[in-house]
């Protein structure tokens, strides 16, 4: 396998205008650049930093997008999306608590498995809407850097590390919406290293904790040679600064309800006010012993001021941070690396601004959490390095990903052939030799498999496609060449070419539905639980196989049986009728007794077949022919 480094682009491309670096959050999105001053945020004409990934869809007008369609949610609910990340390369069946907790109603684009947003008149595809956002952030970097739109179509996108290829695929399609190349993509994590700088320090493990608004994702890097890796990732997908809100709002509404009778969370527009006072709170806490939360209804009659502590706000998220921290515990266990072997603590996620996120952060790792950069622009930062290196300016760093689950293609009675490895740092390429196994097969459909187990039908279908007009050949003769290509973005290119005639078929993977991060999670615990199993069930499908090829070679020979001995056909027979059975045997040693026993009954036959061939062969050539070969020899 072949793994190539970050190469800087050459001039042309580099005289192409800016490569941006962007966060593209579930909350919130960030661009940022790397020029003569280093990676540094762009700011929106009022200064602001962060924008919100929400997209408003007015039923007559244009799309509005951030503060202001974050404003519009209590206006419009369904028709203003948040979150988008949470369905975006994802099919409704791969969906939970999304169905559940978002105010929009999700259904499958027609035909395929591919959640879009209804909003009645049309749906909307998840791509789209990150595409509005990465356009509005594409608007900001051009006015900010002074430049015309057109001169601004690069970016360095960044991603949580368990995105699969249909969720990167569809990110890429979100950039393209926008106007935006999406010219390398970056993992989260390894982004907020990258800003730091880290492997100039030479720290070995680093973890990088990111608690943001909705989400909570902890991973394990690795730093050998100036490369980053990551090494283990867990998290939650529901766990975040929302969650804080939400204590904050339940404590209030219980007081007004105490006070005045009023259930202020039965009415969605008074709940959605309730949780934006809550969060101011929450922030003002962040550096105040005390603050207030202050809201008000005055159609309902409601006007509530209330104070809350820092102790009573700490006690209520302590439940949360622990939940934080046992997942860390998983990282650490899944790499099998000690907490005391970790060099550095990165934090990233606005969430960790709340001081109890960052002591305990520190205390569980026993050191002190870095924190020198917001944690809300790190990864936006690290997109900028990234663009960098890949612009010519920043040149003494690589960087390296891996791919969280094997790729491999379906092989004869449902086996799977891996061709690379979970874990493999991308980008990687791959190729092995395959044949047919009937004669004169003039197709072969080549599926191609994500995922750790054996069996095909126990990982995920990528997609499939089918290589067509092979000259009719004897099985086992052509001789077909499947190469698997995986980009620096994890999007994997299949092609297969059959040598002899030439023929060749390609996929680039489709984006069918994405995997959420615990799906990841259970297809790898998944296969360790099965692995013995697995291989077992896999020597049985091979044995199977080879049986079943080895029994149609000698069934095409049946007119020949009559020209061996007694004794030898009778044997060949019985070895037959056992090699019949093998479907209801799962004992591999077994089979493998009946592959052998039938061989070995087999060999006569080979040996009359060969005499025959030979004479033939001879028979059918002149004799002036015969003549020179063997004045020849
Ligand atoms: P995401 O990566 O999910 O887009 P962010 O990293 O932008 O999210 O984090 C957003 C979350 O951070 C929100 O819940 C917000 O309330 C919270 N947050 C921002 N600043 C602070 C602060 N000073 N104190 C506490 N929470 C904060
Ligand atoms: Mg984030």
């Amino acid at each position: 396998m072949i793994e190539l480094p970050t190469l800087p682009m050459n001039d042309e491309a580099a005289s192409r205008g800016p490569i941006l670096g962007i966060d593209l959050g579930t909350t919130n999105s960030l661009v940022a650049v790397y020029d003569a001053g280093g990676a540094r945020i762009l700011a929106d004409a009022e200064g602001e930093i962060s924008l919100p990934s929400i997209v408003s869809y007015p039923q007559d007008g244009a799309p509005v997008v951030g503060e202001a369609a974050r404003e519009r949610a209590r206006l419009d609910p369904h028709r203003t999306v948040h979150s988008a990340k949470r369905l975006i390369g994802k099919g409704v069946q791969d969906l939970g608590r999304e169905l559940a907790t978002m105010p929009y109603s999700i259904v499958d684009a027609p035909g395929r498995s591919l959640a879009m947003i209804d909003l009645g008149e049309r749906l909307l595809s998840p791509a789209e809407v990150s595409g509005q956002v990465l356009a509005e952030l594409r608007r900001r970097a051009a006015a900010a850097l002074k430049r015309p739109l057109e001169e601004v179509t690069q970016a360095v996108v960044t991603v949580p590390a368990y995105f699969d290829d249909a969720q990167r695929q569809a990110t890429r399609e979100a950039a393209k919406l926008a106007g935006l190349e999406i010219v390398r993509m970056v993992n989260e994590p390894t982004a907020a290293a990258l800003a730091y700088g880290l492997d100039k320090e030479g720290a070995e493990h680093v973890i990088v904790y990111d608690l943001g608004g909705g989400t909570f994702d902890v991973s394990l890097l690795q730093l050998k040679d100036g490369v980053y890796r990551v090494l283990a990732t867990a998290g939650d997908t529901y766990l975040g600064g929302d969650d804080f809100d939400r204590t904050l709002v339940l404590h209030a509404a219980r007081e007004i309800q105490a006070k005045s009778g009023q259930d202020v969370l039965a009415d969605p527009a008074a709940r959605a006010a309730l949780r934006m006072a809550a969060e101011r709170t929450k922030i003002a806490l962040s550096s105040a012993e005390e603050a207030e939360l202050v809201f008000q209804d005055p159609a309902a009659g409601i006007a509530y001021r209330g104070k809350i502590d820092w102790r009573t706000f700490q006690e209520a998220i302590a439940p949360l941070i622990q939940r934080t921290l046992d997942c860390s515990a998983q990282v650490l266990a899944d790499a099998g690396v000690a907490a005391e072997q970790i060099n550095e603590v990165v934090l990233v996620g606005g969430s960790t601004r709340v001081p109890l996120v960052k002591a305990a952060v520190a205390q569980y790792f026993q050191r002190p959490a870095r924190d020198e950069l917001d944690p809300e622009q790190v990864v936006a930062l690290g997109a900028a390095v990234q663009a960098g290196v890949l612009g010519g300016t920043v040149r003494d760093l690589l960087l390296l990903d891996v791919t969280p689950l094997s790729l491999g293609i379906e092989t004869l009675g449902g086996a799977v052939s891996k061709l690379i490895a979970r874990n493999t740092s991308i980008p990687a390429q791959a190729q092995e030799g395959f044949t047919t196994s009937v004669d004169g097969q003039t197709a072969v459909t080549l599926h191609v498999l994500q995922g750790e187990r054996e069996l095909a039908h126990d990982c995920r279908s990528l997609g499939q496609f089918v290589l067509r007009g092979i000259p009719p050949m004897p099985a086992g003769l052509p001789q077909i060449g499947v190469r698997f290509a995986l980009d620096a973005d994890g999007m994997l290119r299949v092609r297969a070419k059959e040598q002899r005639s030439g023929v060749s078929a390609e996929i680039e993977i489709e984006p069918k539905h994405g995997l959420s991060d615990e799906e990841v999670e259970k297809m790898l615990t998944d296969a360790w639980e099965h692995a013995e199993q697995d291989l077992t069930t896999r020597r049985v499908v091979d044995l199977r196989a080879q049986l079943g090829t080895v029994v149609a070679a000698i069934e095409k020979q049946r007119a020949l049986f009559d020209e061996l001995e007694a004794a030898q056909r009778e044997r060949l027979v019985d070895a037959l009728e056992e090699a019949g059975d093998a479907e209801s045997i799962d004992r591999p040693e077994t089979l493998k007794g009946i592959l052998d026993g039938l061989e070995e009954a087999s060999f006569p036959l080979a040996e009359l077949l060969m005499h025959r061939v030979a004479s033939e062969a001879v028979k059918d050539r002149k004799v002036s022919e015969l003549l020179d070969s063997e004045t020849a020899s």
